[in-house]
């Protein structure tokens, strides 16, 4: 087992628990970073990560209603074409950079196009069906305890939010970034998935959201926050934001900053679980590090109800672990 993992070229610093600071021997995956081996491997060499932003980019568009004349059908085209127009210029631009034309629009949740026919997609970079490190998956707890910490540099800003047909995505501006192991990732966007993707000791909360964060080297590392819905308690962030309720449809966020740090478990309940996974969405690619943190927080059950009315249920099925290891920061 030699693959490489997302901190592969991250400092050789390991911050444990009881703070000390140690010096490492780098490995090429995180199940060989055993600090106590004494093993003085060499340094594995940054690799070039495929970029693909998380969260899936295709628009679904509405559908034009049926109409009783034909006069007024060709009106109402004439009407949808200027509404697309005006859509489309409104609709995340982003290209996936991996195979299938920069383009993937047919895969969804339903059973015609869900998870398990993720893998028949066309186009090379496809790992949904081949990948061996896939995501999300089952967390045992009680499992490795290896003490690296998770610093968390969020601020306030503006932003907006997209419904791409998959997914709410908040896009943020720059400034909020992770640092893990010495190395920074700059905060790109967070999402929500309706019911939670990783489950923990077989338990899924009904919300997950992924902050996804990418390194200056285009590695990707995920943080994974679960919520639960409680009657009277509201997330300041998640119960204010707005919500577009049509693919498609980009919304600048008004009348409040967003500040994901208001979706962190509080400072004394951050014990997290990691691993190195892959994206949840097509094309499933893989090098992704990722980040769940144990503790729930809430949002209200009108909230998480509402948000999965528009997007309906967007999870991917747990995928197996092959071998891989999971650590837990205790
Ligand atoms: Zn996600």
């Amino acid at each position: 087992m030699n693959k490489k993992s997302i901190f592969s070229d991250a400092m050789p610093y390991l911050k444990v628990s009881g703070g000390l600071l140690l010096v490492l021997a780098i490995q090429s995956n995180w199940d060989s970073m055993n600090i106590f081996s004494g093993n003085t491997g060499q340094p594995a060499v940054a690799q070039s990560a495929a970029v693909v932003s998380h969260g899936g980019k295709s628009l679904v568009s509405g559908q034009p209603g049926s109409t009783a004349t034909a006069e007024k059908k060709t009106a109402d085209e004439s009407k949808m074409k200027r509404i697309k127009k005006a859509v489309g210029n409104l609709i995340d631009t982003v290209k996936e950079k991996s195979g299938l034309g920069g383009k993937i629009s047919h895969w969804g949740y339903l059973k015609e196009n869900g998870p398990d026919k993720w893998g028949n997609l066309a186009g090379t970079g496809n790992s949904c069906k081949t990948g061996k490190a896939q995501s999300p998956i089952n967390l045992v707890s009680g499992q490795m305890h290896k003490g690296f910490e998770p610093l968390f540099y969020y601020k306030s800003t503006d932003g907006e939010i997209l419904n791409n047909g998959h997914t709410l995505k908040v896009i943020v501006k720059p400034g909020s970034f992770l640092r893990v192991m010495g190395k920074d990732y700059q905060l790109k966007q967070f999402h929500f998935h309706r019911m939670a993707e990783h489950t923990i000791d077989g338990r899924r909360y009904p919300m997950e959201v992924h902050l996804v964060h990418e390194s200056d080297q285009g590695h990707i590392v995920v943080v994974a926050i679960m919520f639960e819905d409680k009657f009277q308690e509201f997330n300041m962030l998640v119960d204010r934001i707005q919500l577009p309720e049509q693919a498609g449809l980009k919304l600048p966020i008004t009348g409040m900053k967003v500040d994901p740090a208001e979706m962190l478990p509080p400072r004394h309940s951050r014990q997290y679980y990691a691993y190195d996974g892959s994206l949840t969405t097509p094309p499933c690619t893989e090098n992704v590090g990722w980040i769940v943190m144990k503790t729930p927080v809430h949002a209200s059950l009108n909230r998480i109800n509402r948000i999965g009315q528009i997007m309906k249920s967007n999870f991917r099925p747990v995928q197996p672990l092959n071998g891989r290891n999971v650590m837990f920061s205790n």
